[in-house]
This record gives C-alpha cells, sequence and structure tokens, in this order.
C-alpha cells in the first residue's frame, strides 16, 4: 500500500498553497537541490569530459527510460529520454507513416494538444506526396479509423476536460485495419496506470514535468514496441541514434534492433539530474493505489463544488473510468476566478475558453487540500470578488 504521507513529505510546497496544477508543471521534490548540486559538483565540474563514461551520462536516455518504463508498463529496453514533447510526437508520427507507406491519411481528434497537431501539420508539409492530417470529434474517433488511415494519433487523457480515451479499443481497431498508433501520454504518466505492454501499444511519447516532476522543461520520452523496433524509421536521424556514433562515418546506419535508434543529439544532462530525482519519490509507490486515492478525491471535489458553487458547471465525463486525474469546471468568468484563486493561494489553471482546470494528484494532495480549494472558490464566488478588475489582466501564460 502506497504511504502518501511519506510521498507528500517528499516536495517542497510552499507553505500554505493548495497546489492543484501538478499535471501542468509538478512540485519540487525536496532532493532537487542536492541533486543539482551533486551533478554540478561531482560530476561535471571535477570529471568534465569523462563524465560521459564516469558518470554514466551517455546512455542517461535509456537507464532513466527504463525507470519511466516501469510507471508505464513498457518493457525493459523500449523508452529512451530526451528533447520535447512535440519532437517525440514528430518522430513518432513520422515513424508510424514510414511504418504503412501506401497511405496518406493520418487521423487525430480536435480535443488533442494543439502542439501535437502543429507538430503533425509541419510534418504533412514536409512530406508532400498527398500527406494528409484528418482531425474528427473525440467521440468519433473510433468509428474514422478506416484502411484508409496510415496513424492515429491521440492523446490519451484530454487535456482540457479529462475525458479519456478507450486505448485498448483504438489501437484494436486500429491494428484490425492496418493502422499504426501513436498515443501521448503527457496527462497519462504518473497519473493514471498505464500497460503499454500489455495494451500493445506501437509507439508512446510524453513529458517530465507535468505529473512525472521533473522541472519546468524536464526531458520528454519515447516508447517504441519492440516488435517493431528492428524496422522502424527514426525520421530524426541523429548520431546519438548511429549504429557507431563515435565511428564518425559519414552516412547514417541506425542502430540495429535498439530503442537507441530513437535518440537524436545530446541531450541536457542536467535536466537529468533533476529527472531522477523526481523518480526517486515514484519508488514504493504503486499507481493502482495513485488512481483509486485520485477517484476519491476527484468525486469529493466535484461533489463539494456542485454543491456549493453555482454556476460552475462539470467539463468531460462523470464517469471516472473515463477521465484521467484532472478535474475542469466551465465558468463564464473563469480566467478571473483563477486569478482570484491563485492570489489565495489556491493554484490551478485556466482553459481557453471557459475552463478553470484542477490537478489531483494524490502524491501531494489530499483531502484537507480539496476542501480548502473548495471554500476558497465558494467564496470568490459569493462574494463575487473575481470581479475585481485587477484579476481582468491576461498574462502571457494561463
Ligand atoms: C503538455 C503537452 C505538450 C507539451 O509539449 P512540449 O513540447 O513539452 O511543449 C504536448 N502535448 C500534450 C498532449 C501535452 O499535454
Amino acid at each position: 500500500m502506497t504511504d502518501f504521507t511519506k510521498t507528500r513529505a517528499m516536495f517542497d510546497i510552499p507553505e500554505g498553497m493548495v497546489y492543484l496544477n501538478g499535471n501542468s508543471l509538478g512540485p519540487m521534490p525536496k532532493a532537487s537541490p542536492a541533486a543539482m548540486t551533486e551533478f554540478l559538483n561531482n560530476e561535471w565540474r571535477t570529471e568534465l569530459i569523462k563524465g560521459w563514461n564516469t558518470k554514466g551520462w551517455f546512455m542517461q536516455t535509456n537507464t532513466l527510460g527504463d525507470r519511466i518504463g516501469k510507471l508505464i508498463g513498457a518493457e525493459a529496453g523500449s523508452v529512451v529520454v530526451s528533447d520535447t514533447l512535440s519532437i517525440k510526437v514528430f518522430q513518432a508520427v513520422g515513424a508510424g507513416l514510414s511504418m504503412v507507406p501506401d497511405r496518406r491519411v493520418i487521423l487525430s481528434d480536435t480535443g488533442n494538444f494543439p502542439t501535437d497537431l502543429y507538430m503533425v501539420q509541419g510534418l504533412v508539409k514536409l512530406k508532400e506526396d498527398g500527406y494528409e492530417l484528418r482531425t474528427v470529434e473525440p467521440e468519433t474517433v473510433i468509428d474514422a479509423i478506416t484502411d484508409e488511415i496510415a496513424v492515429v494519433t491521440l492523446t490519451e487523457v484530454d487535456y482540457r476536460t479529462g475525458r479519456k480515451h478507450d486505448m485498448k479499443a483504438i489501437i484494436d481497431k486500429a491494428h484490425s485495419v492496418g493502422a499504426v498508433v501513436v498515443w501521448d501520454l503527457a496527462h497519462s504518466a504518473g497519473a493514471i496506470p498505464v500497460d503499454l505492454s500489455g495494451t500493445n501499444v506501437d509507439f508512446a511519447v510524453g513529458c517530465t514535468y507535468k505529473f512525472l516532476n521533473a522541472g519546468p522543461g524536464g526531458p520528454a520520452f519515447i516508447y517504441v514496441a519492440p516488435r517493431l523496433i528492428e524496422t522502424v524509421e527514426p525520421v530524426l536521424s541523429g548520431w546519438y541514434g548511429h549504429e557507431a556514433p563515435f565511428a564518425f562515418t559519414t552516412d547514417y546506419r541506425p542502430m540495429p534492433g535498439k530503442i537507441d535508434r530513437m535518440r537524436i543529439g545530446t541531450p541536457s544532462i542536467a535536466s537529468f539530474a533533476l529527472l531522477e530525482a523526481a523518480l526517486d519519490v515514484w519508488d514504493g509507490v504503486d499507481l493502482n493505489d495513485v488512481r483509486t486515492r485520485a477517484v476519491e478525491l476527484m468525486d469529493l471535489f466535484i461533489s463539494e463544488v456542485e454543491s456549493r458553487c453555482a454556476g460552475v458547471t462539470l467539463a468531460g465525463p462523470r464517469n471516472m473510468d473515463e477521465r484521467g486525474s484532472h478535474v475542469s469546471f466551465h465558468f463564464e468568468d473563469g480566467y478571473a476566478c483563477m486569478q482570484a484563486l491563485i492570489e489565495r493561494k489556491v493554484i490551478g489553471d485556466f482553459r481557453a475558453p471557459d475552463m478553470m482546470r484542477f490537478g489531483i494528484t494524490p502524491l501531494f494532495v489530499g483531502e484537507a487540500e480539496i476542501l480548502k480549494a473548495v471554500d476558497t472558490l465558494e467564496d470568490i464566488l459569493k462574494t463575487e470578488s473575481y470581479k475585481d478588475a485587477r484579476f481582468q489582466v491576461r498574462s502571457a501564460v494561463t
């Protein structure tokens, strides 16, 4: 049984703050400063160039990938860490297209995170040759998977509403018509149990700065099913994915039979120090326990808000089996209301056009935080304090 008192004590959350935004940027683990100092003083400063070998920097893409793999049901040797999620989406969809060369349609949904769609639009433009991105409503994706589709690319949990796709049903349908599926796990990894191997996933990508708490700009990851790795085209063919990077030959040859071929170039090793410290928090944590607790807390949050806060309405499904680990409410003045909450140290965020979004992350959020958040929201709505002019000013990041 996961001890959430213990995990709560591993985070350094400012006194008095109710942090309901771990779905967007996880809080800092208490171990992070020492991990960074250790990297600076006892790795970079002392080892310098030797560190690539003596401190294992060169293979941290894989050693850290394996640790993330354990949290998403991936086989050892099937995940590498580096770059950004946008780049990993491009790489995975590009690799998927090369596996189905006779088809031209990439299918996604209108609820997908914009960068995922933008990256595919860039890929389509680059490839020319009749490629097309088709987006349909999330609820109709499964019916839109036909033998015209080369790659289906979806985010499992909707970043705005929390709606969760039925991963297994979509994969089975796609495979039955010969299509390949790329899953974005941005709001799944560290949030809900994921079983990449058991669900027969082809490709998956995700980031580490949300539910995995590796800090702003923490590196992304990519998973390729072991059954595909021998033939998959890396697309972004950098020297880190080469069969022999230090042979320095002029022709690209992908690393045979290994996930290493999805590596691109020199990763940010400093960011790996933070990721490593963040992953230590997960030792002894069972994601099934996290899920059970998150559902209890989401149920509590939704029922308290609905009984005490007039004017706000739940976004996304009520059935918890169809929801990830965040809860959003529609409210006409949602932006201003969220600013008023933040001023009173209840931190969520706002997603256009009208959603106040709250991440429910049991590693550091419990009933006390949920109730304090609802008390504060209730008061802001009753007093209409959100109508104050200072809450209307929009920042660049919402
Ligand atoms: C957060 C998020 C991203 C962000 O991509 P970056 O390259 O890390 O900026 C992409 N896709 C989804 C689905 C996300 O939730």
